[in-house]
């Protein structure tokens, strides 16, 4: 059963794509140009969706329905075209329409750029929850910034990692409304003038200050079925020139380009970090920047049927995206105290029962702190709110357990120490009525570890909401074959309902069934084959074992393990000790933070091992190593559906959830990984038998950093095979042309230096890649744990997600 809502014909469809040719580009009709044709469809359908964002609107309205603003400075929402005619109902009438013209729309879909609005899973998290909230009918908008250069794009060069800017906007964006007319200003930097009012009450003024044009982008979300479509609004900074008169009025023409030139800077790229912490200036910007136009929107939105703010929190729920938003708390202060002259009692029970916040990591150099002279010099007003914020918090605390200088230290806003440094997760603890963590793990972690004091204190506040992805990108858009084969056994509802996926257990050990997924998952490895025959010139065997490792490029998530693991099992071959029983492809993506030199170093690393690896002719039928440039969401769409094996293999306790984990179950692998993240929860769903972990817990690791008495020189010393992994690295046996570039990886080990606990978790890693291969050597024993690890996977839905941030966090007292 297809969605019927939207039921269109492919006449109608043509008329609208013929239209758009003609008149939107001006181009003549039919054509074969695969840029225009994708043009002229993305119109059609943002005409549609354009048509249904009034109709919800309208819906909303009568509705009186509370309204939920999730804010984040990513959004990695990848190409829309294919989702948006999934969740139209549009998909196969568009197809067969191109199909009847001789035009393969996958030739289509690949004109569209990748909007790289993000780094990785915390704002491909975002994207999911979008589609999720449309899909299930809540009124959910997201707010963000429209870069002007998203993330870098990766080529490689002699095994290096090279950054090229993205300008996805150089090519027109038909997806968006660029909304001139609801732009709004923003004041920053400028001073502060200590005033009272007539009763000589304290009454700071902020004065002199310049201003930033937040300019509103949307883009049309449309939830499956295409009954309700939001939208994605992004801010782009700007400047105008009737806002510059009063420079011009004193005539400094330059002076008024300049500043004009420096607001457009503002939002002109996306950091490319991921949890790790910029600490640069222009960043915080961006944050004040999001978070005050998004605000003013809200409000705005909110006056509309409201004359005070006394039901802002049950019309309004405001989601913060880890800390990076978290300005918010002191932004919604000024505009109520300040703007609308509520009393700040009032004002701040408001400002709590709106405000939410996700902590997205553990990572010490992830966690936001700025300098207080930074927010003195930007946002002076923000940063005497958050003094006074701080001021009556400590105060409370102080009168609850007296004399305890320690903890006012440790919960304090305010770091003390050479320079004062605002702890923003303390704001956003502290101005929120929820903090939720992505794992029942990591959530476990807030409450034990870096919460401790904050949870003792509120533990009501904590929350856990472990993260989801969206089926309707990584399944049915991703893997069309095995969604087919999915919807003839069970029907179409996993859809919406992705638990229905259990109904396919019973199929997991029939024959036939086994065989039509056993044939689906050789499909997409060859499609794979190809496309990396393609980008690399090298030819991949679609039988061998795809042994899949994508993600962000971070010593945590332990590629460096996994290298270390494909140089035994060469070394191994070489030197005779094993005859290879399955055959091994070994692919890696991911990008390196520009300015992380251990990542970069890993990313060279990988395709010297790959080098010397594919050259030898002693392992040619036995292992292949693949590093594919550029990891995107796109990418991700191809790669994961022809997975066999899933590496999720993050040192135990740093990983707050992970995503990617999720859509290879989705997707029909096996993983093999540690207990850390939503990997716990996976194994409670497969069961113990349909997953591989290994290594060390989180407490046993945090356990021996406590007692001290991890010494990776021990490791070295017992056992032969880390020895001669290590000393491979040292005596150039992977870099005889660069001597000595891997000798760093050898002396950090022998220096006592394993933050990330590889040699602990070496022998366990090895041991269980023993067994999968062993267990890869029978089909039949494969394809039925491969079959229910789809079945299974249907907790991991970002549905299942919404629905938990819906009932948990954003409806909270509707319930209670
Ligand atoms: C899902 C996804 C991620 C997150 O992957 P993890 O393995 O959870 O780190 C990062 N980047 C892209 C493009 C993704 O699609």
């Amino acid at each position: 059963m297809k969605p019927t809502v939207n039921k269109i014909s492919k006449s109608d469809l043509k008329t609208s794509i013929d239209y758009h040719l003609r008149c939107s580009l001006c181009k003549e009709t039919p054509t074969k140009d695969y840029r225009d044709l994708f043009l002229s469809t993305a119109f059609s359908l943002r005409d549609r969706m354009a048509e249904k964002i009034l109709h919800t609107e309208q819906r909303y309205q009568a509705s009186q329905t509370k309204r939920v603003y999730y804010l984040s400075l990513e959004f990695l929402i990848g190409r829309l075209m294919g989702n948006n005619l999934h969740n139209l109902g549009m998909f196969d009438v568009c197809r067969e329409f191109m199909a009847e013209a001789g035009i393969d729309i996958e030739e289509v879909r690949e004109q569209e750029n990748d909007p790289g609005l993000g780094n990785g899973g915390l704002g491909r998290l975002a994207a999911c929850f979008l589609d999720s909230m449309a899909t299930l009918d809540i009124a959910g908008f997201g707010y963000g910034i429209h870069y002007e250069y998203g993330l870098f794009k990766q080529e490689i060069d002699n095994g290096y990692q090279r950054e090229k800017p993205d300008n996805w906007l150089a090519d027109l964006n038909p997806w968006e409304f660029k909304r001139t007319d609801e732009k709004c200003i923003i004041p920053i930097k400028g001073r502060i003038e200590h005033f009272q009012d007539r009763d000589g009450e304290y009454n700071p003024m902020w004065l002199d200050w310049n201003f930033i044009v937040g300019i509103p982008f949307d883009i049309p979300v449309v939830g499956y079925g295409g009954k309700t479509v939001n939208w994605l609004r992004l801010y782009g900074a700007g400047s105008s020139a009737d806002f510059d008169i009063q420079i011009f009025n004193e005539g400094d023409y330059f002076r008024a380009v300049e500043q004009k030139v420096e607001s457009e800077t503002i939002t002109k790229m996306l950091y490319p970090l991921d949890t790790i912490m910029s600490g640069r200036e222009l960043r915080l910007v961006q944050e004040y920047f999001l978070v005050a136009c998004t605000l003013k929107d809200i409000i705005r939105r909110y006056m509309k049927n409201n004359e005070n703010f006394d039901r802002f929190p049950d019309q309004v729920a405001i989601q913060m995206n880890d800390t990076h938003p978290s300005l918010a708390v002191a932004e919604l202060m000024r505009l109520l105290v300040d703007e609308y002259a509520l009393p700040w009692g009032h004002a701040w029970e408001i400002t709590q029962q709106t405000l939410a916040y996700t902590n997205h990591t553990v990572l010490a150099e992830a966690l936001e702190k700025w300098p207080a002279a930074l927010l003195e010099r930007i946002i002076p007003r923000h940063l005497q709110i958050i003094y006074e914020i701080n001021r009556q918090f400590l105060e409370k605390i102080a009168a609850r357990y007296p004399n305890d200088v320690d903890l006012l230290q440790r919960m304090s806003l305010i770091e003390e120490g050479e320079s004062k440094q605002v702890r923003m997760a303390h704001l956003a603890l502290v101005g929120s009525h929820s903090v939720n963590g992505v794992s029942s793990l990591h959530t476990e972690i807030l409450k034990q570890d870096n919460f401790s004091d904050f949870y003792a204190l509120w533990p009501e506040r904590f929350v856990n909401v472990t993260n989801g992805i969206t089926q309707r990108r990584w399944l049915l858009g991703a893997n069309p074959r095995l969604a087919e084969l999915i919807t003839d056994t069970i029907g179409d509802s996993w859809i919406t309902d992705l638990s229905q996926l259990r109904r396919l257990e019973p199929h997991a050990d029939q024959t036939v069934f086994m065989d039509e997924f056993r044939d689906i998952k050789r499909a997409n490895k060859e499609d794979l084959s190809k496309i990396i025959s393609d980008t690399l010139w090298l030819s991949i065997d679609p039988d061998s074992l795809f042994d899949i490792h994508i993600k962000r490029i971070h010593e945590y998530k332990r590629q460096l393990l996994k290298i270390m693991h494909i140089v035994h099992e060469y070394l191994q071959i070489i030197r005779g000790e094993k005859t290879p029983t399955v055959a091994k492809t070994f692919i890696f993506a991911g990008k390196a933070a520009p300015g992380y030199w251990v990542a970069k170093q890993i990313i060279k690393l990988i395709h010297n091992v790959g080098q010397v690896i594919n050259q030898d002719r002693r392992v040619r039928d036995a292992l292949k190593v693949v590093f594919l440039p550029d990891y995107s969401v796109s990418l991700a769409e191809k790669i994961i559906p022809a997975a066999d094996l899933s590496e999720q293999i993050s040192m135990a306790g740093q990983e707050a959830s992970g995503t990617g984990n999720m859509k290879f179950m989705l997707n029909g692998a096996l993983t093999v990984g540690t207990l850390d993240g939503a990997n716990v929860e996976m194994l409670e769903e497969a069961g113990a038998d349909n997953i591989f972990i290994f290594g060390l817990k989180a407490e046993e690791i945090t356990d021996m950093i406590k007692k001290k008495n991890y010494h990776p020189v021990e490791y070295y010393r017992l056992f032969p095979e880390i020895r001669r992994v290590l000393d491979a690295f040292r005596d150039n046996t992977f870099c005889p042309d660069e001597q000595g570039i891997f000798q760093w990886i050898y002396h950090r080990m022998m220096n006592n230096e394993d933050s990330y606990f590889h040699l602990p978790d070496f022998s366990p890693y090895i041991q269980v890649q023993d067994q999968i291969e062993a267990e890869y050597l029978d089909p039949v024993n494969w394809t039925k744990k491969a079959i229910l690890n789809v079945a299974r996977s249907g907790k991991f839905s970002s549905d299942r997600a919404i629905s938990d941030y819906n009932r948990l966090i954003w409806n909270k007292n509707a319930q209670s």
